[in-house]
């Protein structure tokens, strides 16, 4: 197919994230990607400022990762994990349960991040029924959250800026407790925390987890919060008997600047979901972690097993793939926290200044995420177009502009994405 040709079918045919098919917002046709490259079919080569949403790490067409796919590949690419197992899975539950937070004692395998969170939330729900405490059936959330787009990730994600006025009625309701306002670096203010407190103290029979994301929230508006308020939350869900789930899909794996957000706090939760980045971006694949005491809890009453199960459960692929990441991650740990606090540096020094310009409400930077909050909404379509055009890979959202790019980025490429986002927000004065 010609380029145009499959533009226009693309155009008339093919969903992609959040468009109208009426009217979507125009696409950018990929030749190839390799190292922190994104090559357009026009020849352009952009610089990769996104990591493809949190997960190509190691950068595209990693020789060692391209190796382990290979290798799986005339091996076998999958097979059903019920009532089978292989090295490959094996190998990566041993790999993750060895760097995951203390507790953490078993691992279930999924396709995607979305279904992590729902496998997590079932879990939670499973534990209480097994202990005959069916009463704890519901979930508390914060405000400003995301934990994905399927039926139940959706009702714990944030109620405004994600889609329950749309699916009113039909979306279980949770309760919610305000965005986290103290920043990251600073101490947890008590008013801060007491809306959350007061729904704990107020709902905690009929409270099964609580659901967040540890220190940074993503999707739901890039924000940094205080590593006290989480340790806070920690201690009050232990108190009130009520199991924690930190959702580190996006923070996870060195992107918050430690290898999990929760080690800014120093916490261990109850359940853990982690993906994205788990396979080095190579394919979808996610992995929900719960803690020896939930996982034999669940086991206990009838019918005594987890009841989720699905069809490419434990893929060997992506397991041999997501070992490769996690040995290029785990035997070079030390290069990898330099390199990502390198890059935080370089943000910082590079970013800093546009927090002085009238159009930009906030800067921030955490590990190797750097956020341009501005005081209105970014036309994404012109905005997107500006970047490109400038040799650059970063997709706004709102009224955000961020990037936390692969970590083999180099200080000339990082340089080049700061001075687009630079050049970029001074035109648009
Ligand atoms: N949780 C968080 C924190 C996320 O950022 C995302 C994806 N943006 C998800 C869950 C959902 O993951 P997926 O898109 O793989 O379903």
């Amino acid at each position: 197919m010609k380029v145009d040709e499959l533009l226009q079918y693309d155009r008339e045919h093919v969903w992609h994230p959040y468009t109208s098919m009426k009217n979507p917002l125009p696409v950018y046709p990929v030749k190839r990607t390799d190292g922190v490259h994104i090559e357009l079919e026009n020849g352009q080569l952009l610089v990769d400022g996104m990591s493809s949403w949190w997960s190509v790490i190691h950068g595209y067409n990693h020789p060692a990762l391209n190796a382990a796919v290979q290798k799986q590949l005339e091996n076998t690419a999958h097979v059903m994990f019920g009532g089978l197992t292989h090295a490959p899975a094996v190998e990566l539950a041993s790999r993750l349960l060895s760097i995951v937070p203390s507790g953490l004692d078993n691992v279930f395998f999924s396709d995607s991040g979305s279904v992590a969170v729902e496998v997590a939330l079932k879990m939670a729900l499973q534990y209480w029924y097994a202990k005959g405490r069916e009463e704890k059936r519901y979930f508390v959330a914060l405000r400003g959250g995301y934990h994905g787009d399927t039926w139940n990730a959706m009702s714990v994600s944030d109620p405004e800026t994600g889609m329950h006025a749309l699916f009113r009625g039909t979306l279980p309701m949770h309760f919610f407790v305000p965005r986290p306002t103290s920043t990251f670096g600073m101490p947890c203010e008590q008013e801060d925390f007491m809306a959350f407190q007061e729904c704990l103290r107020h709902n905690h029979t009929r409270i099964a987890a609580v659901i967040l994301e540890p220190i940074v929230q993503g999707a739901g508006g890039m924000w940094f919060y205080s590593a006290e308020y989480l340790r806070k939350a920690y201690e009050l869900c232990y108190m009130y008997d009520i199991l924690l789930i930190c959702d580190e899909i996006a923070t996870g794996f060195w992107r918050t600047g430690k290898r999990w957000a929760c080690d800014h706090a120093g916490i261990s939760p109850d359940i853990m979901c982690v993906g994205k980045a788990l396979t080095g971006g190579y394919m979808g694949f996610a992995a929900t972690l719960a803690t020896g005491g939930v996982a034999h809890v669940i086991s206990s009453r009838s019918p005594g097993l987890f009841m989720h199960g699905p069809t490419f459960m434990g893929n060997p692929l992506a397991c041999a793939v997501a070992n490769a990441s996690l040995e290029l991650l785990e035997k070079g740990y030390n290069t990898i926290e330099t390199r990502v606090k390198e890059i935080e540096k370089r943000l910082r020094e590079e970013l800093s200044p546009l927090q002085h310009l009238g159009q930009v409400e906030d800067v921030r930077v955490l590990g190797a995420i750097g956020v341009v909050e501005m005081k209105k909404p970014v036309d994404v379509a012109a905005v997107q177009a500006d970047f490109v055009e400038r040799g650059v890979w970063i997709r706004p959202f709102g009224k955000l502009i961020y990037v936390m790019p692969p970590y083999i980025i180099q200080p000339k490429e990082l340089r080049a994405l700061t001075t687009a986002i630079t050049q970029v927000i001074m035109k648009y004065e």
